[in-house]
């Protein structure tokens, strides 16, 4: 799979793409990823990329004529791309689904925003506009490494187990289940700096089940786990989940004993 980063910074992504998995993948030819510098498509003496914005106020705005240079020689070099990605807060809410998707593309080009942002004009040329989040960070280069980064995870061959993937969370609408490595026990003092550490030793362990081989009861362990972290902590995630027959039934299962537990606290409560 083909990305293209237009930036003013391209130090600040060609750094994290120069390690881990994104770096194997570029090394193994899974990943063809080209930096841009959008200076090189200027034409003054200056460089410059950017200008006040008409109408007055604070800041810059990114020029027009760079941004269409650059995303105009990308598609003589290096073909035409299947989306052209403006990085922006105003942006669709980047998410999982949206990561599916977009590995399903063969190239992107991801443009980075910078000042006050781009010139509305490059609007034209974007083909989707996408935010991270509902903050403001200062340029566009970390929400398209993050981007890049959960895209190309799901692309085949880019992740050494592909299973990892397929578990990792908001894949089936669930988060993922506790991980746990050795030692199968640690011993820690208590949080309470307060209290002497020979009195608030403990021992953290890894449950049972997972020391056991029992590898059906891990399986369902593990699920349980991930239903009751959702249900938790994403309640809103359910909604969308695929979950198999098994994992429908913990999920009854989880839900009555909460329901359970709530009438009991209220006949507590009335009875009170
Ligand atoms: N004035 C702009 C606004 O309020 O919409 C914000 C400009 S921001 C300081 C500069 C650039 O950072 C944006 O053009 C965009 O490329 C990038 N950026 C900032 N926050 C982002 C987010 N949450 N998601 C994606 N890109 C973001």
């Amino acid at each position: 799979m083909k990305f293209d980063i237009v930036t003013i910074f391209p130090a600040m992504v060609e750094q994290p793409l120069a390690s881990g998995i994104l770096r194997r993948a570029i090394d193994r030819g899974t990943l063809d990823v080209k930096v841009h510098d959008l200076r090189d498509f200027t034409t003054d003496r200056h460089r410059v990329v950017d200008d006040v914005p008409y109408g007055g106020g604070p800041g810059m705005v990114l020029k027009p004529e760079p941004i269409f240079r650059a995303l105009d020689a990308i598609e003589a070099q290096r073909g035409r791309p299947a989306a052209v990605v403006l990085t922006s807060p105003q942006g669709t809410r980047f998410s999982q689904d949206e990561a599916h998707r977009l590995s399903r593309l063969a190239h992107i080009v991801f443009v980075c925003g910078r000042y006050e942002g781009v010139d509305e004009r490059v609007r034209d040329r974007v083909t989707e506009e996408l935010s991270i989040g509902d903050y403001v960070l200062s340029g566009g280069e970390l929400p398209a490494l993050v981007m890049i980064d959960a895209i190309a995870r799901l692309v085949p061959g880019v992740v050494g187990d592909e299973r990892s993937v397929e578990e990792d969370s908001f894949s089936r609408g669930l988060l993922d289940f506790p991980q746990y490595t050795r030692p199968a026990e640690l011993a820690v003092r208590g949080p309470d700096p307060e209290i002497p550490a020979e009195r608030s030793a403990g021992t953290l362990k890894v449950p049972d089940v997972l020391l056991s081989g029992n590898h059906a009861e891990i399986r369902r362990w593990r699920k349980r786990e991930a239903l009751t972290r959702t249900l938790d902590r994403r309640p809103d995630l359910l909604r969308g989940a695929s979950l198999d027959e098994e994992e429908e039934h913990i999920l009854r299962e989880l839900q009555d004993g909460r329901m359970a537990g709530l009438q009991k606290g209220k006949v507590g409560s009335e009875g009170a």
